[in-house]
Parts: structure tokens; sequence; C-alpha cells
């Protein structure tokens, strides 16, 4: 089947819209753009896509055309009419209009198999990371457009993992896929974008009956990110210094290296002798 590709100036024009900035609408129009998304997302004959801010419909088209089924969520009311009449000849796209924030995900996808292909708004780009990967139904996939650094901090090259790398990557391994120039999008944004993928493990690094305690540790730690662990994981868990010097030690862990430098089985390890110490 040969790509259809919107018009969305033409389409915003057509409807008397202007694109909202509060709701972060940099509309994806390049056809090399979509085509990578559409790349980096693997969509099967077979599979279940989650949509997140459907827009006008250009990346839903592609994916009704490669999917079973598409779910395409969209905050923004005076945008439904265009979508639904741009998605009208697709019989295998559900539109929900809400936020993705506050919708129930199992009740969108109530077969609990699915993956997330989406140019999201870049103003709640972690808030809508962390509710998919801390969701009760995980995705196996996440494909998202973001802003170019963003991408690059969850990937963390550098070894140096910010509390939103070490948020990703306890959930799965994340890559960057592919550039997407700021010249791609309507209206052109100030930052260049790239493809983000996100491929689930089976299970989550650290055990899930641990997994509460092993973010209150780490935005404890990250709280006071200029300080050393003994002091910002005493100050942020209301510990006096010298017993989290101990904890630290007994979890082979230096007290004065800084919460950045720490990997997934640091932060593991602390976790379990805080547990047994409790
Ligand atoms: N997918 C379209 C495209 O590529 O052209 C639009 C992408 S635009 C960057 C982000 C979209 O997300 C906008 O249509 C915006 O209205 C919508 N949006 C913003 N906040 C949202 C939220 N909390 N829940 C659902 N959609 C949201």
């Amino acid at each position: 089947m040969t790509r259809q590709y919107l018009n969305v100036p033409a389409l915003l024009r057509e409807y008397g819209l202007q694109p909202k900035k509060s709701l972060g609408q940099n509309f994806l129009i390049d056809p090399n753009g979509l085509d990578k998304v559409m790349l980096a997302a693997g969509v099967r004959p077979q599979d279940t896509v989650l949509e997140i801010g459907a827009g006008l419909g250009s990346l839903t088209v592609l994916l009704a055309q490669a999917a079973r089924q598409v779910v395409a969520v969209e905050i923004d009311r005076s945008l439904i009419a265009p979508l639904t009449k741009v998605l009208e000849p697709y019989q295998n796209v559900r539109i929900v209009e809400g936020d993705v924030l506050k919708l129930p995900l199992e009740d969108l996808l109530p077969e609990g198999e699915y993956l997330v292909a989406a140019n999201i708004p870049y103003y709640i780009s972690s808030a809508i990371i962390r509710r998919l990967l801390e969701s009760k139904i995980r995705p196996s996939r996440v494909v998202l457009t973001v802003q170019q650094e963003v991408a690059e901090r969850i990937c963390a090259r550098d070894g140096k993992l910010s509390l939103l790398a070490l948020s990703v990557q306890v959930f799965g391994q994340p890559r960057v896929e592919a550039h997407i120039p700021a010249g791609c999008f309507y209206p052109v944004p100030d930052v260049d974008s790239a493809v983000l993928s996100i491929t689930l493990y089976p299970q989550p690094l650290i055990a899930l009956e641990e997994l509460d305690d092993f973010f209150r540790l780490a935005h404890a730690g990250f709280s006071q990110k200029r300080k050393t662990l003994r002091n910002a994981l005493s100050a942020g868990l209301g510990l006096p210094a010298g017993e989290m010097e101990a904890l630290l030690l007994q979890a082979g862990i230096d007290a004065r290296r800084r919460a950045e430098t720490l990997g997934i089985p640091e932060w593991g390890r602390l976790t379990s002798v805080l547990k047994s110490g409790k």
C-alpha cells in the first residue's frame, strides 16, 4: 500500500485552526520524518498500537495501514472533528478524546499487549514515558519522537545516569533510532528531535516489590545531586549521616560518590540493604 501523507497546514486552514503551543502542537509533516518513526516502530499486521497525541492524524494514518488496531488519544477537542474525517476510511482506529496522563490505560487496551508509537508533546514527555513504563499494563516497545537532548539523556551514553535515564533503563533498553531536524515539523520548533525507542525487558531489572523503595531512594539521591550520596541520602531519607554511610558501605558503594555515577545494580543493592535494615 502506498503511504498517504497529510497536508497539515491545509487541513488546519480548512477547519480554521491554529496550532496550540500550550499543548505542544508541532505536527510532524515531513514524509521522511514520518517514515523514520514507522521504520523504528516496526509495526506488524497483528499489532495493537497506542498513539499519544494523534493531532490531525499524520502518523495515525500510517499506523492504521500497518497495524491490526490503533488506539489514538488526543486531548484537544477542536482536533477531533478533522481527525475523525481523516481517519474515516480506517475501521481499525479508535479515537479517544482525553488526557493520556489521566486515562486508565488498562481500559483503553483491554487485551494488554500493545506497543506505543507517537510524536508526543514535549512539555510532558518525561511524564508520558514514566506513565507508560510504570503502568499496570506495560507496552512491549515504545517508539517516540522526543527532543534530541532528552533522547540522549535517557540513553546516557556518557555513563551518567540521570533520574530520568534510571527510570527508563530499569524497565528497558533505550536507543536513539534516528535524527529528525526541526524543519520536519509544522510549526518549526526551536530544537531538533530524535526517534527514541525503548524495548522493554520482560521484567524490570529491580524486583517489582522493591520498585517503590528503589524510586524513593533514587529520588532522595538526586534531590541534591551535587552533594555526596552520604549527605544527599541522609537528608532525603531523614537518616543520620553516619548511619547512611554505614549502609552505603554495606552495599559496597563509596559514600563520597554522587547519584549520577551509580548504575542500576548499585541502586538495587542499596535498595535491598535499606530494606533489610528496616
Ligand atoms: N501526532 C501528531 C503529529 O505527529 O502531527 C501531533 C503531534 S503534537 C507534537 C502532540 C499532540 O499531542 C497534539 O495534537 C496535542 O494536542 C496532543 N496532546 C497534548 N497534551 C496531551 C495529553 N495530555 N494527552 C493527549 N494528547 C495530548
